[in-house]
């Protein structure tokens, strides 16, 4: 057997202290996860968890520069703490949720603001404004094994050395182990999943050259660069 195109090549992610690489099957993504953010976006703060997804081919490498991306005049950074899945499983309680994850990362979960605006307003998907080509920028991922669990944490991103967000992981209104736990009630999560697990407040418009750099204390940073 052979294929009648060139093999894809599988999407992966740099592991922190090693040569091997994380290798990306799905990506789940958490909305609206901080009172705050949910709030500057006009919503209730105590909302339930809903996901979205992303392609896996989305993700993109600390360093990498990133074409403003196709038909949006709004362009907006979300930093988020990204978890990474090394097994998984449907309906898994919340006691044992963090049994199934390999390590951490920043991640960025760009967003063509517009685009979502319109779907929102007219009932449409999400898909156009939030699994587009590039839109999962990811540092290195340090495994639980190197570092522990994160349970709080500083999370920040400037824009050309000026700080946009700045807020504590502590402060998400679903943590990790609820939101793996209501993920697999409605999706079988796997060993290669990635969670971007929602933004805090100050979420914002990027333009062309803009210098971006996200961070959570304890974890590599993650820079890109706009183009
Ligand atoms: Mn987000």
């Amino acid at each position: 057997m052979s294929y009648v195109i060139a093999p894809l090549a599988q999407p992966s992610v740099e592991v922190r202290g090693t040569r091997d690489r994380f290798p990306v099957r799905r990506i789940f993504c958490v909305g609206r996860n901080y009172a705050a953010h949910a709030r500057e976006m006009g919503n209730d703060d105590r909302e339930p968890p809903f996901f979205f997804t992303k392609p896996a081919d989305a993700v993109v490498a600390s360093g990498s520069s990133v074409p403003y991306a196709l038909r949006t005049a709004n362009f907006h950074h979300e930093a988020e703490l990204v978890v990474a899945l090394g097994s998984g499983g449907a309906n898994i309680p919340v006691a044992n949720a963090n049994s199934h994850v390999y390590g951490y990362a920043i991640g960025i979960d760009l967003t063509r603001r517009d685009l979502q605006s319109d779907a929102r307003d007219n009932g449409r998907p999400w898909d156009t404004s939030k699994g587009f080509d590039r839109s999962a920028p990811i540092g290195a991922i340090r495994p639980v094994s190197a570092g522990g669990v994160i349970e709080s944490a500083r999370i920040w991103l400037s824009v050309n050395g000026k700080i946009r967000q700045d807020a504590n992981v502590a402060d998400m209104t679903w943590n990790v182990p609820e939101i793996i736990a209501e993920l697999s009630t409605l999706f079988e999560i796997a060993a290669g999943d990635l969670i971007y697990t929602g933004t805090p407040a100050g979420v914002g418009p990027l333009v062309r050259g803009d210098a971006v750099e996200a961070g959570i204390d304890g974890l590599d940073p993650l820079t890109i660069r706009i183009s």
